[in-house]
């Protein structure tokens, strides 16, 4: 690792509120952290190594707070029966999909992702995995990819009902022993939050379960909340309650808990996830894609829910999914200037919040003390780049540039737009396309 890297000549967007564009200041990384932000002539020497970054602009690596990195073997497979409710496209797809995962499809799909997500600048990521045949150690298999690639990662199993006593308890127990795991390591590129799949697949008596391990190890809990209207309904019908109002009668909602999605949430429910300070994982695309509706990104905000930006596996590019968040919260509040800051605090505001509070340090902002993750994207603005009109250039302008230079606690991954870790690309790709094959063969 580069002890001591000095990056200069860039233009520095901070994130964060405000938003600030910073010209004529070098950043200094020292041991993983941003140890000062000021003119290159200020900053001594020797470093180790030094960026030029003119003609590009310098920000935090973007964060993921909600992913599913084992669904990328997934791509092409054409063989699912069509499917018309969002119950089909898990009975079909997904369910079908995650039955057949063994830890080598586990390991290999994370990796690939992740190489992604270097590339397109995505330095943290949230991820929610399923491998109900191939449970125990399949935590481990991921952080052995996401040590290997250099990124940070928050991990969860995400347990259900649906395969039986015995699967239930194998998932919650791979959620508390690397729960467990993340805590004796203290591995600042590895975090666990304890995977629930979804009320509707979750007895009481496992929900209590889960709450009181989750307590025992000290993790909030990573769960799909409202995702589709089915839920609401299977919830109210069995057992009276609004997925929402159960996950919060079982004290599974608070301020280190993730809940995915919240598309069909009343305004109950809303003040529930508030008042617990529950962060809400936003997700366009998904929610596009599976037609179950997008959540009132507007209304949650307004009543004092911080809402996040996840992909759900539908991308591993950030600026892509908030691009897509804003078009999608214009047609769903039906105006098409609505929304604004609402969306891009998902982004630059909101996901950097709940990741220092996974992590326990700032990271995803430019600040002096924070992690050193950090993205260089090659950008001449066109027009003025300051502080008033820098979301705007975020959303229009640089989602549409090409990130050359990715760091991660310091470590440089990704330089001159070339992967810098030693890992062959090619052969990682030809070794997922076979477990993919024989993936699809027993699908
Ligand atoms: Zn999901």
């Amino acid at each position: 690792m580069t002890s001591r890297l000095l990056i200069h000549s860039g233009t520095l967007i901070t994130f964060g509120t405000p938003c600030r564009v910073l010209e004529g200041m070098a950043l200094l990384v020292e041991d993983g952290r941003i140890a000062r932000i000021a003119p290159k002539e200020t900053i001594p020497g020797p470093f180790d190594k030094v960026i030029d970054a003119r003609g590009q602009v310098v920000m935090p690596g973007l964060l993921n707070a909600h992913m599913h990195f084992y669904s990328t073997l997934v791509r092409g497979l054409g063989k699912m029966t069509p499917s018309a409710t969002f119950q089909e496209v898990l009975d079909n797809l997904w369910w079908r999909l995650d039955r057949q995962l063994t830890l080598d499809d586990v390991e290999v799909s994370a990796q690939v992702v992740l190489l992604d997500a270097i590339r397109k600048g995505t330095t943290t990521l949230v991820d929610h995995h399923a491998s109900p045949f191939a449970i125990t150690g399949s935590l481990d298999r991921i952080a052995q990819a996401v040590q290997a690639t250099g990124v940070r990662a928050c991990l969860c199993y995400e347990v259900s009902d649906r395969d039986g006593a015995a699967i239930t308890t194998e998932g919650l127990e791979e959620n508390a022993r690397f729960a467990r795991r993340c805590q004796a390591e203290q591995d600042p590129q590895l975090r666990a939050l304890f995977g629930l799949h979804a009320a509707f697949t979750l007895s009481d008596a496992t929900l209590e379960r889960a709450a009181a391990l989750g307590r025992e190890v000290g993790t909030g809990f990573h769960v799909h909340v409202a995702e589709a209207a089915s839920d609401v309904a299977v919830n109210l019908e069995q057992y009276g309650l609004t997925p929402t109002a159960r996950l919060h009668a079982h004290g599974l909602l608070g301020p280190n808990s993730i809940a995915a999605h919240a598309v069909h949430v009343t305004d109950a429910d809303i003040d529930l996830l508030a008042a617990t300070d529950t962060f809400v994982a936003h997700n366009p695309q998904s929610n596009q894609n599976n037609a179950v509706g997008i959540a009132d990104v507007v209304k949650l905000a307004a009543r004092g829910v911080r809402v996040g930006l996840g992909t759900d596996a539908m991308t591993v590019n950030m600026l892509e999914e908030i691009r897509m968040a804003m078009w999608a919260q214009h047609l769903r509040q039906n105006h098409p200037s609505c929304a604004f800051m609402e969306v891009a605090n998902t982004l630059f505001v909101r996901n950097p919040e709940q990741a220092a509070r996974l992590w326990g340090f700032p990271l995803g902002t430019l600040a002096e003390g924070a992690a050193a993750d950090i993205i260089l994207v090659d950008y001449h603005a066109p027009t003025p780049l300051n502080s008033d009109t820098v979301l705007g250039h975020l959303l229009f302008g640089i989602s549409q540039a090409t990130v050359d230079t990715t760091i991660c606690a310091g470590r440089v991954l990704l330089e001159g737009k070339r992967l810098t870790i030693a890992v062959d690309e090619a052969a990682l790709a030809a070794k997922s396309r076979e477990l993919a094959t024989r993936l699809w063969e027993r699908f």
